[in-house]
């Protein structure tokens, strides 16, 4: 008996990160075991924003699927899919925005916020397919009929949105075709970037999920320190420091006596990284090793997210059925 059923996507829109691990992959590898998963990579969504140069979508979604799986969702308890492989997506995602009211979509606090991102950076992203964003989320939860869904606070305002439209279709139609999502809250952990802003793609702070021991000695060389430190023997402030920050997450044991070697000005930032680096490497190694043996077998990886649209597919074929009859689109 599990607790209900999940719904989860996550963009296929680059080099996945230690951010993007921390934040959901590793939540959703707990979760696999209570709930019933649907986990998908949600390529369509990912055209909303990049719709311009697609030249990198395939491989990305590759990429992402052996993330997934090196980090331990199993393909056999969940069901692990493109989004993309199953039109349904698309066509109750058409059917919603008939009735989907357009101040709905612009209230959505990330929308303006993006928006001007975006075009601070000279991106013109204001497009019919970036406002309707939220109705093709909505139209991913709802196809599954999916009860909860893991959110960062940060989403909130998303899942409220599906709420609104599940409730508004069932009202006009007459009928509970759908049930309410429910937001399953996962102790947000924001991990910096290697610059000390929250780590994201569109920083270029990242740590790749996959960076194997020289790339992440790269990365950990650049991190900021303590910018009053010039010589080891200076007292440290590891507050301030992003180095120390990364103990903390990934070297707990180890945190405090650091702490106070730094502040007695007993341990060097070279050195402070060099064991960070190792801490950080042996914890990612059996991933690695996953995910090497893995990036050798991309027959394998097709057919794993084939045998999942194949499962997904069942499921929005039977919700369409009952949308269709109730929209008498039939
Ligand atoms: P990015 O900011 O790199 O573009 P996304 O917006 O695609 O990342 O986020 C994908 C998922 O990873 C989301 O669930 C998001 O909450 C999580 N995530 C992204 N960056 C971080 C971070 N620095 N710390 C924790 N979680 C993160």
């Amino acid at each position: 008996m599990t607790k209900g059923r999940i719904f989860s996507g996550m963009q296929p829109s680059g080099r996945f990160h230690l951010g993007n691990y921390m934040g959901a992959l590793e939540n959703w590898v707990r979760l696999q075991h209570e709930y019933e998963c649907f986990f998908s990579i949600v390529d369509l969504h990912a055209l909303t924003s990049s719709y311009s140069d697609t030249s990198k979508l395939q491989e990305n979604v590759m990429e992402m699927a052996i993330d997934w799986l090196s980090a331990g969702l199993d393909p056999e308890k969940n069901v692990i899919f493109v989004q993309s492989h199953v039109k349904e997506h698309a066509e109750l995602a058409l059917l919603l925005g008939m009735s989907t009211p357009l101040s709905w979509l612009e209230r959505v606090p990330t929308y303006k916020d993006k928006l001007q991102n975006w075009s601070a950076q000279g991106k013109d992203n204001n497009t019919y397919g970036f406002l309707g964003y939220p109705v093709l989320m909505a139209a991913d939860i709802m196809l599954y009929k999916a009860t909860c869904v893991p959110v960062g606070e940060d989403q909130s305002a998303h899942l409220e949105l599906t709420r609104e439209i599940v409730r508004r279709f069932n009202y006009l139609y007459n009928r509970e075709v759908f049930p309410e999502p429910q937001a399953v809250f996962s102790k947000a952990k924001v991990l910096p970037g290697i610059d000390g802003r929250k780590m994201s793609k569109s920083y270029g702070n990242t740590i790749p999920f996959g960076a194997g021991p020289e790339e992440m000695w790269e990365r950990i060389r650049m991190m900021t320190t303590d910018p009053q430190r010039i010589k080891k023997t200076d007292p440290g402030h590891p507050e301030v420091c992003i180095v120390y920050a990364f103990h903390k997450v990934f070297n707990p044991e180890e945190y405090e006596e650091i702490g106070a070697r730094c502040r007695a000005g007993e341990i060097g930032c070279v050195e402070c990284k060099k064991r960070l680096a190792e801490k950080m490497n042996a914890l990612l190694a059996d991933i690695h090793t996953k995910r090497e043996e893995l990036s050798k077998k991309p027959e394998y990886i097709k057919e794993v997210l084939d045998y999942g649209a194949q499962r997904a597919r069942k499921e929005a074929e039977k919700t369409m059925a009952e949308v269709k009859t109730a929209m008498n689109v039939l």
